[in-house]
């Protein structure tokens, strides 16, 4: 039950969403600062303009009608008009300070959690990302970040400057006269009792509506990754169906939303409508009974005016709070997510001398039960070329994910050197480590920036011979000198400038021109021609007299080149040749 009201209460779900604000806010501890005395003085200035009216028509009325004041007006009424003047353009000038304040404040709170948002994703391991999928990623990125900065550029100020401005309505009506401001005070109870009743229905609708929205998000940006499967199977027609279906969904959730905010709405309407009224026949009771001046009614009137568009407000408001309520909670769970290498920091870094890589009885399951590695062994050392080779879903991509691990093996250990790998620093055991596969990506930009994408520190003179060696090697000089622009040929992923074995070359390349100590390769050869397969074969063998290397290749040049292969099947080693043996075996065949 406690815990039912806490969540009921508009003021706990604000604290809540704000203690986890406050880290990315305290930075701007001078701008809030700022933003509170503009607040502040807004709601003086809001406050003070019913008053002086008040006060002129008093002292008006008392002139005409000669009696005395009932609340004598220090005041004349030039005076009052002057400052009435320079209230105004105070609060111009206090409304564009507040609000300009506290909107860059938003930004930059958004900005902030984007930053942190994203250092942490680079931290988690590929399976997170790859799980959750892109699509929902980003949405996380830019929706809930949104939804905090909305908050705290606009609602947060607007409703600390109402709550003033409602404390001060009471209070002032309170000193004119007791009775109007008691009948005032009957609103809070009555607003807090709607919101409690009517409250959970908006917030779950809010959850919901977002919800519905992150999956059609999330089902957009597959179909359109896969737009070609789309067209070529002609699903078309049900794509939009299923599409039309989940945006429905959105619509009936947003639909439901919309109908239980507007009874918050119409709700706290009446509710102020009501109090209003009452008030309003109180103050006139009370001037007929002479305890409040006639010219008074008007700062009463004026003052009970204000509270209608304040309600109003605060019902759009629980809006803003409950979207960065769950924007700030599903931002905080995946912040608290255990990163890849907690103690990334105390580990020691890998010491490579003889290049020596061996696997020892790893085996791997995947999170969903699939064992894809059972009891592998095998090494590698400088000076051969290791190939492994097998059937698609022999566990070869699994095998070597391990290596620079992307994942941990689930028994077993790989030693680099006589270090086991899972004791020593990501970062360090990386940094040693070439590797590519048939899909690795080419980033936005030249060629020349994704071959130097790897190197550490900038790409001076000593570097620039590693470029031309790992693009030699890669086949990349061939391909620039065949482009128009060379080098500074731009390349992406979206403008598809390069052929899949063009971009595999400049891909291999920044794995080469980084000059790690031990290359992995996944089908890096599938994409080329069988004159280019044979190439890169002799090239990696020339490469391996110096450095370890291990590919998983369906190639035959690849196959014959190597010192050593290991045949997989169904997640174990069954054959281990030589190359002597291979040879014969497939000239045999
Ligand atoms: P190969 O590279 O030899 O073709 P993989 O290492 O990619 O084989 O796959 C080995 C096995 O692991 C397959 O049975 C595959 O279905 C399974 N597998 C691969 N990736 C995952 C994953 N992310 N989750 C669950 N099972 C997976
Ligand atoms: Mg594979």
């Amino acid at each position: 039950m406690k815990q039912r009201i806490q969540q009921r209460i508009l003021r706990f779900q604000l604290v809540e969403t704000l203690s986890r604000i406050w880290p990315y806010l305290k930075q701007e501890r001078r701008r809030l600062l700022l933003v509170a005395a503009a607040t502040l003085g807004l709601t003086v200035v809001e406050l003070s303009i019913p008053i002086l009216v008040g006060g002129s028509g008093e002292r008006l009325l008392s002139e005409l009608s000669g009696r005395q004041p009932t609340t004598a007006p220090v005041l004349d009424n030039r005076t009052i008009i002057a400052l009435l003047a320079v209230g105004a353009l105070l609060r111009g000038y206090l409304l564009y300070q507040q609000r300009s304040l506290s909107g860059q404040t938003g930004q930059r709170v958004a900005a902030r959690m984007r930053d942190a948002l994203w250092v942490h994703l680079q931290k988690m391991p590929l399976e997170y990302t790859r799980r959750r999928g892109p699509g929902r990623l980003l949405v996380r990125f830019i929706s809930d970040t949104k939804a905090v900065q909305r908050l705290v550029s606009q609602g947060m100020v607007q409703l600390i400057q109402d709550v003033l401005v409602v404390i001060g309505v009471i209070a002032v009506l309170t000193y004119l006269n007791l009775l109007v401001g008691l009948g005032t005070i009957l609103l809070l109870p009555l607003v807090a009792l709607i919101f409690w009743r009517m409250n959970p229905r908006v917030q779950k609708a809010s959850r919901d509506t977002r919800h519905r929205r992150t999956r059609l998000s999330a089902y957009m940006n597959e179909r359109l990754t896969g737009l070609a499967a789309v067209k070529i199977h002609g699903r078309q027609r049900e794509e939009a169906k299923r599409a039309r279906k989940l945006n429905r969904k959105v619509a009936s959730r947003g639909g439901r939303l919309a109908s239980a905010g507007a009874q918050l709405q119409g709700a706290s309407a009446g509710a102020v409508a009501l109090v209003t009224t009452l008030t309003l026949a109180l103050a006139a009771e009370e001037v007929a009974a002479g305890r409040l001046s006639a010219g008074y009614l008007v700062t009463s009137y004026a003052l009970i005016g204000l509270l209608a568009p304040i309600v109003q407000r605060i019902t759009i408001f629980n809006r803003t709070l409950q979207e960065a309520q769950i924007s700030v909670e599903r931002l905080a769970q995946t912040l608290a997510e255990e990163p890849e290498s907690p103690q990334e920091a105390e580990l020691p870094e890998v010491e490579l001398s003889e290049g020596l890589v061996s696997v020892e009885g790893v085996s791997f399951s995947y999170p969903d039960g699939t064992l894809a590695l059972e009891d592998v062994s095998l090494t590698a050392r400088r000076g051969e070329l290791v190939a492994l080779v097998g059937p698609n879903g022999a566990g070869k991509s699994t095998l070597l994910e391990l290596l620079p691990r992307f994942r941990q093996p689930s028994n077993g250990r790989i030693v680099i050197d006589g270090q086991d790998t899972a004791a020593v620093s990501l970062e360090s055991l990386r940094s040693n480590i070439g590797f590519v596969t048939q899909d690795t990506p080419l980033f936005d930009g030249t060629i020349t920036e994704n071959v130097t994408y790897g190197m550490r520190g900038d790409a001076s003179e000593a570097s620039e011979e590693q470029i031309r060696q790992a693009a030699r090697l890669a086949g990349v000089d061939e391909l620039v000198a065949s482009l128009p622009e060379g080098w500074e040929t731009k390349v992406s992923e979206g403008r598809r400038m390069l052929s899949r074995g063009q971009r595999q070359r400049v891909v291999l390349a920044r794995a080469l021109a980084a000059d790690p100590p031990i290359i992995v390769l996944d089908e890096v050869g599938s994409a080329l021609d069988i004159e280019t397969q044979r190439t890169l074969a002799e090239q990696l063998r020339m490469l391996a007299q110096h450095k370890t290397v291990i590919l998983a290749t369906h190639s035959m040049p690849a196959m014959l080149m190597a010192d050593r292969v290991y045949k997989m099947e169904g997640g174990r080693i069954v054959e281990e040749d030589r190359d002597e043996a291979v040879l014969t075996r497939l000239e045999g065949a």
